[in-house]
Protein backbone atom coordinates (compact mmCIF):
# COMPACT_ATOMS: atom_id res chain seq x y z
CA UNK A 1 0.00 0.00 0.00
CA UNK A 2 2.75 2.01 0.10
CA UNK A 3 3.90 2.01 -3.73
CA UNK A 4 4.08 4.58 -6.05
CA UNK A 5 0.23 4.97 -6.70
CA UNK A 6 -0.42 4.71 -2.64
CA UNK A 7 1.80 8.24 -2.69
CA UNK A 8 0.22 9.47 -5.31
CA UNK A 9 -3.67 9.36 -4.27
CA UNK A 10 -2.17 10.38 -0.14
CA UNK A 11 -0.59 13.58 -2.43
CA UNK A 12 -3.79 14.32 -4.55
CA UNK A 13 -5.72 14.04 -1.19
CA UNK A 14 -3.25 16.40 0.38
CA UNK A 15 -3.58 19.00 -2.41
CA UNK A 16 -7.34 18.31 -2.89
CA UNK A 17 -7.73 19.40 0.86
CA UNK A 18 -5.33 22.43 0.16
CA UNK A 19 -7.40 23.99 -2.44
CA UNK A 20 -10.34 23.29 -0.54
CA UNK A 21 -9.24 25.38 2.53
CA UNK A 22 -7.67 27.80 0.19
CA UNK A 23 -11.01 28.75 -1.80
CA UNK A 24 -12.86 28.43 1.61
CA UNK A 25 -10.34 31.46 2.73
CA UNK A 26 -10.81 33.12 -0.42
CA UNK A 27 -14.81 33.04 -0.29
CA UNK A 28 -14.66 34.58 3.45
CA UNK A 29 -11.88 37.19 2.57
CA UNK A 30 -14.56 38.18 0.04
CA UNK A 31 -17.53 37.61 2.33
CA UNK A 32 -15.62 40.01 4.62
CA UNK A 33 -14.90 43.07 2.26
CA UNK A 34 -18.13 43.06 1.18
CA UNK A 35 -19.53 43.36 4.60
CA UNK A 36 -16.95 46.25 5.06
CA UNK A 37 -18.75 47.77 1.44
CA UNK A 38 -22.06 47.15 2.19
CA UNK A 39 -22.98 46.38 5.53
CA UNK A 40 -25.89 43.83 5.93
CA UNK A 41 -27.32 45.47 2.76
CA UNK A 42 -27.44 42.62 -0.33
CA UNK A 43 -24.77 44.55 -2.86
CA UNK A 44 -27.57 44.38 -5.56
CA UNK A 45 -30.20 46.53 -3.21
CA UNK A 46 -27.34 48.84 -1.98
CA UNK A 47 -26.50 50.21 -5.60
CA UNK A 48 -30.04 50.58 -6.21
CA UNK A 49 -30.75 52.06 -3.39
CA UNK A 50 -33.26 49.81 -1.79
CA UNK A 51 -32.58 50.58 1.95
CA UNK A 52 -32.99 52.80 4.25
CA UNK A 53 -29.28 54.69 5.07
CA UNK A 54 -31.11 55.87 8.56
CA UNK A 55 -30.65 52.70 9.78
CA UNK A 56 -26.80 51.30 8.50
CA UNK A 57 -24.32 52.13 10.94
CA UNK A 58 -22.03 52.91 8.03
CA UNK A 59 -24.17 55.98 7.54
CA UNK A 60 -23.81 59.15 9.82
CA UNK A 61 -25.55 61.87 10.14
CA UNK A 62 -23.48 65.59 8.55
CA UNK A 63 -24.91 67.54 11.77
CA UNK A 64 -22.98 65.64 14.09
CA UNK A 65 -19.59 66.31 12.04
CA UNK A 66 -19.50 69.56 12.29
CA UNK A 67 -20.16 70.36 7.86
CA UNK A 68 -23.06 72.44 7.63
CA UNK A 69 -26.11 71.83 6.17
CA UNK A 70 -29.54 73.29 4.96
CA UNK A 71 -31.00 70.65 7.51
CA UNK A 72 -30.63 68.76 10.36
CA UNK A 73 -30.91 65.33 8.39
CA UNK A 74 -28.50 64.70 5.92
CA UNK A 75 -27.05 61.51 5.60
CA UNK A 76 -23.53 60.06 4.41
CA UNK A 77 -21.11 57.17 4.17
CA UNK A 78 -19.09 57.71 7.10
CA UNK A 79 -15.81 57.58 5.05
CA UNK A 80 -17.15 60.33 2.49
CA UNK A 81 -18.52 61.98 5.60
CA UNK A 82 -15.03 62.12 6.98
CA UNK A 83 -13.12 62.97 3.66
CA UNK A 84 -15.80 66.07 3.13
CA UNK A 85 -15.47 67.72 6.36
CA UNK A 86 -11.64 67.67 6.12
CA UNK A 87 -11.93 69.45 2.97
CA UNK A 88 -14.52 71.23 4.22
CA UNK A 89 -12.70 72.57 6.95
CA UNK A 90 -9.26 73.31 4.51
CA UNK A 91 -11.55 75.21 2.53
CA UNK A 92 -13.19 77.16 5.50
CA UNK A 93 -9.36 78.10 6.55
CA UNK A 94 -8.59 79.92 3.43
CA UNK A 95 -12.15 81.42 3.00
CA UNK A 96 -13.60 82.02 6.29
CA UNK A 97 -16.46 84.00 5.09
CA UNK A 98 -17.35 82.07 1.92
CA UNK A 99 -20.94 80.06 1.98
CA UNK A 100 -20.25 76.32 1.70
CA UNK A 101 -23.08 73.85 2.88
CA UNK A 102 -24.40 70.36 2.08
CA UNK A 103 -27.89 70.95 0.27
CA UNK A 104 -28.61 67.13 -0.36
CA UNK A 105 -27.17 63.81 0.37
CA UNK A 106 -28.36 60.03 0.21
CA UNK A 107 -31.61 59.28 -1.30
CA UNK A 108 -32.60 56.30 -1.30
CA UNK A 109 -35.04 54.10 -4.30
CA UNK A 110 -37.94 55.57 -2.62
CA UNK A 111 -37.01 59.19 -2.58
CA UNK A 112 -35.61 58.76 -5.80
CA UNK A 113 -39.07 57.53 -6.99
CA UNK A 114 -40.80 61.07 -5.38
CA UNK A 115 -39.09 62.74 -7.14
CA UNK A 116 -39.45 60.96 -10.37
CA UNK A 117 -43.01 60.13 -10.23
CA UNK A 118 -43.57 63.66 -9.62
CA UNK A 119 -41.66 65.42 -12.44
CA UNK A 120 -43.54 62.98 -14.40
CA UNK A 121 -47.05 63.67 -13.28
CA UNK A 122 -46.20 67.40 -12.98
CA UNK A 123 -46.82 67.78 -9.28
CA UNK A 124 -43.05 69.05 -9.20
CA UNK A 125 -42.46 71.22 -12.35
CA UNK A 126 -39.58 71.22 -14.66
CA UNK A 127 -38.20 74.59 -15.37
CA UNK A 128 -41.72 75.83 -14.21
CA UNK A 129 -43.54 73.32 -16.59
CA UNK A 130 -45.86 70.66 -15.86
CA UNK A 131 -43.74 67.83 -18.05
CA UNK A 132 -47.29 66.00 -18.09
CA UNK A 133 -49.21 68.59 -19.82
CA UNK A 134 -46.69 69.36 -22.05
CA UNK A 135 -44.60 66.00 -23.26
CA UNK A 136 -47.13 62.84 -24.25
CA UNK A 137 -44.42 60.85 -25.57
CA UNK A 138 -43.17 58.91 -22.52
CA UNK A 139 -39.40 58.54 -23.74
CA UNK A 140 -39.65 62.34 -24.60
CA UNK A 141 -40.90 63.15 -20.91
CA UNK A 142 -38.45 61.07 -19.53
CA UNK A 143 -35.61 62.45 -21.49
CA UNK A 144 -36.80 66.04 -20.51
CA UNK A 145 -36.68 64.44 -16.36
CA UNK A 146 -33.04 63.00 -17.32
CA UNK A 147 -31.28 66.55 -17.77
CA UNK A 148 -31.11 66.64 -14.20
CA UNK A 149 -32.72 63.97 -12.47
CA UNK A 150 -32.17 60.02 -12.39
CA UNK A 151 -34.77 57.63 -12.26
CA UNK A 152 -35.27 55.50 -9.42
CA UNK A 153 -32.42 52.43 -8.81
CA UNK A 154 -29.63 54.52 -10.74
CA UNK A 155 -29.06 57.68 -8.84
CA UNK A 156 -25.28 58.22 -7.18
CA UNK A 157 -27.03 59.72 -4.37
CA UNK A 158 -28.06 56.39 -3.87
CA UNK A 159 -24.75 55.44 -2.88
CA UNK A 160 -24.16 57.69 -0.18
CA UNK A 161 -20.93 58.76 -1.72
CA UNK A 162 -22.77 61.69 -3.38
CA UNK A 163 -24.08 64.95 -2.38
CA UNK A 164 -25.06 68.41 -3.64
CA UNK A 165 -23.63 71.78 -2.79
CA UNK A 166 -24.99 75.53 -2.24
CA UNK A 167 -27.07 76.01 -4.84
CA UNK A 168 -28.60 73.76 -8.06
CA UNK A 169 -27.98 76.00 -10.75
CA UNK A 170 -24.86 76.31 -12.57
CA UNK A 171 -24.90 79.94 -12.72
CA UNK A 172 -24.60 80.48 -9.36
CA UNK A 173 -21.05 79.34 -9.84
CA UNK A 174 -20.05 81.72 -11.93
CA UNK A 175 -19.74 84.39 -10.06
CA UNK A 176 -18.60 85.61 -6.84
CA UNK A 177 -18.94 83.56 -3.88
CA UNK A 178 -19.88 80.82 -5.46
CA UNK A 179 -17.44 80.83 -8.67
CA UNK A 180 -15.08 81.14 -5.06
CA UNK A 181 -16.30 77.50 -4.33
CA UNK A 182 -15.93 75.82 -7.82
CA UNK A 183 -12.96 77.45 -8.59
CA UNK A 184 -11.32 75.82 -4.75
CA UNK A 185 -13.07 72.53 -5.42
CA UNK A 186 -11.61 72.39 -8.98
CA UNK A 187 -8.53 73.06 -7.33
CA UNK A 188 -8.70 70.94 -4.28
CA UNK A 189 -11.38 68.08 -4.06
CA UNK A 190 -9.36 65.59 -5.85
CA UNK A 191 -7.03 65.42 -2.66
CA UNK A 192 -9.83 64.69 -0.65
CA UNK A 193 -10.79 61.60 -2.95
CA UNK A 194 -14.02 64.01 -4.18
CA UNK A 195 -14.48 64.68 -8.28
CA UNK A 196 -17.17 66.12 -10.05
CA UNK A 197 -19.27 63.86 -12.32
CA UNK A 198 -21.22 65.60 -14.25
CA UNK A 199 -18.79 68.26 -15.79
CA UNK A 200 -19.44 70.16 -18.92
CA UNK A 201 -18.07 68.76 -22.20
CA UNK A 202 -19.18 65.38 -21.81
CA UNK A 203 -21.48 64.24 -25.63
CA UNK A 204 -23.98 61.95 -22.84
CA UNK A 205 -25.76 61.69 -19.53
CA UNK A 206 -27.01 64.34 -17.13
CA UNK A 207 -26.26 67.94 -18.08
CA UNK A 208 -23.42 69.62 -15.93
CA UNK A 209 -23.73 70.12 -12.35
CA UNK A 210 -21.44 71.86 -11.10
CA UNK A 211 -22.86 71.98 -7.37
CA UNK A 212 -22.43 67.83 -7.22
CA UNK A 213 -19.35 65.87 -5.83
CA UNK A 214 -18.92 62.21 -5.24
CA UNK A 215 -16.40 60.25 -3.10
CA UNK A 216 -14.49 57.82 -5.26
CA UNK A 217 -12.48 55.73 -3.38
CA UNK A 218 -16.34 54.18 -2.65
CA UNK A 219 -18.44 55.05 -5.62
CA UNK A 220 -15.95 53.46 -8.27
CA UNK A 221 -16.57 50.43 -6.54
CA UNK A 222 -20.64 50.72 -6.30
CA UNK A 223 -20.55 51.78 -10.33
CA UNK A 224 -18.96 48.49 -11.20
CA UNK A 225 -21.57 46.47 -8.91
CA UNK A 226 -24.07 48.31 -10.34
CA UNK A 227 -23.23 47.42 -14.11
CA UNK A 228 -22.72 43.94 -13.13
CA UNK A 229 -26.23 43.67 -12.33
CA UNK A 230 -27.16 45.83 -15.40
CA UNK A 231 -25.87 43.23 -17.35
CA UNK A 232 -27.15 40.43 -15.36
CA UNK A 233 -30.67 41.38 -15.07
CA UNK A 234 -31.45 44.68 -17.90
CA UNK A 235 -35.13 43.84 -17.51
CA UNK A 236 -35.51 44.37 -13.82
CA UNK A 237 -35.05 48.59 -14.36
CA UNK A 238 -37.40 48.43 -17.31
CA UNK A 239 -40.22 46.67 -15.27
CA UNK A 240 -43.97 47.82 -15.80
CA UNK A 241 -45.03 49.75 -12.80
CA UNK A 242 -41.44 50.16 -11.26
CA UNK A 243 -41.62 54.17 -11.67
CA UNK A 244 -43.65 56.22 -14.02
CA UNK A 245 -42.52 55.27 -17.59
CA UNK A 246 -39.81 52.95 -16.21
CA UNK A 247 -41.16 50.84 -19.42
CA UNK A 248 -39.91 53.03 -21.52
CA UNK A 249 -37.32 55.06 -19.96
CA UNK A 250 -35.05 52.03 -17.99
CA UNK A 251 -33.04 50.85 -20.92
CA UNK A 252 -31.35 54.51 -20.58
CA UNK A 253 -29.96 53.79 -17.51
CA UNK A 254 -26.55 52.18 -18.33
CA UNK A 255 -25.72 55.62 -20.46
CA UNK A 256 -26.79 58.10 -17.84
CA UNK A 257 -24.79 56.20 -15.13
CA UNK A 258 -21.34 55.78 -17.25
CA UNK A 259 -21.11 59.23 -18.78
CA UNK A 260 -19.33 60.38 -15.63
CA UNK A 261 -16.34 62.62 -16.05
CA UNK A 262 -12.90 60.05 -16.27
CA UNK A 263 -11.77 61.28 -12.75
CA UNK A 264 -14.52 59.72 -11.76
CA UNK A 265 -13.91 56.03 -12.42
ZN1 LIG B 1 -26.77 65.57 -7.04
Amino acid sequence: MSGPSGRRGVMMKKIIILMMGLACCFSRCYAADDEAVYGAVKPDDYVTGRFDPSKQEMFVSLADTGIPTNKWRHLLRREAAEALKKMYDAFRKENPKAPFWVQSSTRNFYDQKGIWDGKWNGTITVMNVSLNKTIRDPLKRALEILKYSSMPGTSRHHWGTDFDLNVLNNSYYETGEGKQLYQWLLKNAGRYGFCQPYTSGRNAGYNEEKWHWSYVPLSKVFIVKWNDLYRKNPGAFSKKGLFCGSEAAGKLAPAYVNAIQKDCD
